[in-house]
């Protein structure tokens, strides 16, 4: 299987993956293989995965698709990937990202655009942009991504593949090169929900190197999937009557719960009043966190330093300035005014204190149904060359997924079938804090 899967990545043509650890792999597989013979392997022997090239594997390089890691070396490995691998799984390579997993396109990485396996003139999504085409392609059984406002969702709903952002909480962060902490997630993404129940109970559980990381036990996910236990399902109205969405996606999320309805679930219309304003509170509340946790990279612990520097002011300055995209040098830089002194009660502070609100009012949702349905995303997939004359129109595209994350609620994006256009189309589901295994008992209850 490794060298059926290094063969196909060798002849892609997407820019999934920027490294392949060849001889790593072919190595474990010849262990695991004699694992196999004696019946000591582990749970995901054989399994190969693709890693979001955020996340830390010791001795590897890793570099949150940015020039300002150039070279840089983990020391050690995030606990996700090392949970995986202790269940022999095999650790195929890194995939490529939008700019420290900034964006929602793949087209701000250092090693060039990501392409959509359904078309390759279109996005597939990002920022977990390579993890999405690699699955999707068939470059690897499954890949990890990171979702800070929808990073694995969405392009999952773009290349037509399952992708979950668990409770915030619920995975380790640790060895996960942060881009907004109290947002950031890692999450699964697969082609079946079989081998992402499996994925999250191998990593999920406490981890002692992230303090955010609960202790709650873990549940079998995978017997989630035989449920037909019968829910009360909320569709956020503002969503179905967003200006911004697609026809084609608003029927088919009709007809999603037109099929609940008919499985015997109740379907409820409910409302979130504060949808748009749900975007501007992720943006002030992820670049202020992205400001701080990007000050690291000052060309003296980290990766690159400008070769023109001449004074230690310079080694800071040219690194930043050569080393950092446009992208994320707006985020700092919009990060830095939402918290400089003078503005910081007008826009963090308020933003913060909206997120409050945003999370009661969520909570109260949830005392009326016991999981929230949405499109995953406004439209499908759009255009590689498509330009976005004002960059926050960009942002826009988040607005159905940032709710699960400023929240730390769970969601799932469930492929839903083709536009006209061929192009896939996903829907998403959020269950309250914790409800990561209902989130399973649902999605399995959707596939067709
Ligand atoms: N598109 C969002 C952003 O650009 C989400 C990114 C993410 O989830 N990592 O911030």
């Amino acid at each position: 299987a490794v060298n059926h899967y290094i063969e196909h990545i060798e002849k892609d043509t997407h820019n999934a993956f920027v490294e392949i650890f060849y001889g790593e792999a072919r190595e474990r597989a010849t262990v695991i293989d004699q694992k196999l013979r004696y019946g000591t392997a582990g749970k995901l022997a054989g399994m190969i995965i693709g890693i979001k090239d955020n996340l830390c594997l010791k001795d590897h390089h890793v570099s949150a698709g940015s020039k300002i890691l150039d070279g840089f070396e983990s020391l050690y490995t995030a606990t996700v990937v090392e949970r995986l691998v202790k269940e022999d799984a095999i650790i195929i390579g890194r995939l490529n990202m939008d700019e420290f997993a900034m964006g929602s396109s793949n087209t701000t990485s250092y090693y060039g655009p990501v392409k959509n396996p359904h078309n390759p003139a279109m996005v597939p999504g990002g920022s977990s942009g390579g993890s999405a085409a690699a699955v999707a392609a068939g470059l690897c059984h499954a890949a990890l991504g990171s979702d800070t406002g929808g990073s694995v969702r969405q392009p999952a709903a773009f290349c037509g593949i399952y992708g979950l952002k668990p409770t915030y909480g619920r995975l380790s962060r640790y060895g996960l090169i942060a881009f907004a902490s109290s947002f950031d997630q890692v999450g699964p993404m697969t082609t079946n929900l079989e081998d992402m129940a499996l994925l999250m109970e191998v990593m999920a559980g406490k981890d002692p190197m992230d303090s955010t990381s609960s202790s709650r036990p873990v549940e079998a996910f995978s017997k989630a999937l035989q449920s037909e236990q019968k829910f009360t399902i909320g569709y956020l109205a503002e969503t179905l009557n967003h200006p911004g969405l697609d026809p084609v996606i608003r029927q088919k999320t009709l007809d999603t719960l037109e099929l609940l309805r008919s499985q015997g679930h109740s379907v409820v219309e409910v409302h979130m009043p504060y949808l748009d304003y749900l975007t501007p509170i992720y943006y002030i509340i992820a670049t202020a966190e992205a400001s701080s946790n990007l000050a690291r990279y000052d060309g003296v612990h980290f990766g690159y330093r400008s070769p023109n520097a001449k004074t230690m002011d310079e080694v800071y300055t040219l690194t930043r300035t050569e080393g950092f995209g446009t992208e994320v040098k707006r985020r700092i830089m919009l990060g830095t005014f939402v918290l400089s002194s003078g503005f910081y009660d007008a826009y963090y502070g308020r933003a913060q204190r909206a997120r409050r609100l945003i999370t009661d009012t969520t909570n109260e949702l949830f005392q009326l149904c016991d999981f929230l349905l949405t499109p995953t995303t406004p439209g499908t997939a759009f255009p590689i060359e498509k330009k976005f004359d004002d960059p926050t129109k960009l942002y826009l595209e988040d607005v159905f997924t940032v709710l699960a994350n400023i929240t730390g609620i769970p969601a799932i994006s469930i492929p839903a079938g083709r536009h006209s256009s061929g192009l896939p189309i996903g829907i998403q589901l959020m269950a309250p804090k914790y409800n990561d295994f209902q989130l399973f008992e649902l999605a399995a209850q959707l596939r067709s």
